[in-house]
């Protein structure tokens, strides 16, 4: 095999591993939805058929609850609110009810959800009796004059708008809490194995952009540790002039490259696409960080991505009669 050869197969490879909608026959779609419900060590050997039958039919749901959205006119939005929302409530996913213990025990919950439209933004950390800390990321966006509140101030301006509190019982699962045990016990767990997080991007009939992420974060993190998923611009991202991009993975990582901000600024300054822009920002400059994980994203024109260089990302889009759903890398 001649070097060039190599060259030109590794490249397409990695390519392909990226699931770019980028095709050069593309017409822009009416609407779009890209989903994920976190990143990690997902493979095939580790998953018994029972489960990921559950993933991707939850997956697929959540998808029809979005797509009905979209087609009936509301915004991108409101999509991806309600998909987040629907994602909290299912406790498959680390997010709202089925979200990881802290090294104490607790429950601690990250959202951030961005407008394209004007680049408006809120975002809660810390939060431990919210069901859905996405409504609440958008209240702070609607109805105070700041993006991020954390902590006790997140749930007083909660209670303050209306929003009940929730017994920190109702986010207890076994399945959760058999994770944080072993992990206690076991403190080789490697990152990969400890996180999770939902995401969803979208792009409406009036040609606007949204973007949300919800969070329990990392099993075992301590400190009051917050992750890069209610962090603008590390975790959420949305621009009407670029892209909208949801991050899952070892935030700490996702923080110190501003992962979603760096591919909408690469689109912007470069003039690039925005699966050249993913791969450069998670194949190249998070992979040799380290940095494991992966993005979905849109662009104004309907392209969409769901890039990831972990083993796999429980994911999938919908655009007007086309729909995905996978779970494990090359599928
Ligand atoms: N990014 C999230 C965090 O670090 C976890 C994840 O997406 O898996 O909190």
């Amino acid at each position: 095999m001649t070097k060039a050869f190599f060259y030109t197969l590794l490249v397409q490879i990695i390519i392909s591993s990226c699931q770019s909608m980028n095709e050069s026959s593309h017409h822009k779609p009416e609407y779009a939805l890209v989903i994920h419900g976190g990143a990690g060590v997902i493979t095939r050997n580790s998953m018994d058929s029972l489960t990921e039958k559950s993933y991707r039919s939850a997956l697929d749901s959540v998808l029809t609850i979005g797509e009905k959205i979209l087609a009936d006119g509301g915004t991108s939005l409101d999509a991806v609110e309600s998909v987040v929302a629907w994602m909290e409530d299912n406790p498959l996913f680390n997010a709202g009810r089925g979200s990881v213990f802290t090294y104490d025990g607790k429950n601690e919950m990250d959202a951030s959800i961005m407008n394209g439209i004007d680049l408006s933004a809120g975002s809660v950390g810390n939060v431990r009796h919210i069901r859905n800390p996405i409504k609440l990321a958008r209240m702070v966006m609607e109805k105070s004059p700041h993006v991020m509140l954390v902590g006790d101030g997140a749930e007083e301006f909660a209670t303050q708008n209306g929003v009940g509190l929730v017994d920190s019982s109702y986010f207890f699962t076994q399945i959760r809490w058999d994770a944080h045990m072993k992990a206690l016990e076991d403190e080789k767990t490697s990152a990969a194995e400890k996180h999770g997080t939902v995401g969803a991007v979208a792009l409406d009939k009036y040609g606007n952009l949204a973007a949300a992420t919800s969070t329990g974060g990392m099993t075992n993190k301590r400190w009051n540790r917050i992750g890069d998923s209610p962090i603008i611009g590390a975790g959420t991202y949305a621009n009407n002039a670029t892209c909208a991009i949801s991050s899952t993975g070892h935030g700490e990582l996702f923080i110190r490259y501003a992962v979603a901000h760096d591919i909408s600024a690469l689109m912007a300054y470069k003039g690039i696409s925005l699966q050249e822009a993913a791969n450069e920002v998670v194949m190249k400059k998070l992979k040799e960080a380290k940095g494991e994980g992966g993005i979905i994203g849109v662009d104004h024109d309907g392209n969409l991505t769901m890039t990831f260089n972990s083993d796999g990302m429980y994911r999938g889009y919908v655009i007007p009669g086309k729909r995905y759903v996978g779970i494990f890398g090359n599928e």
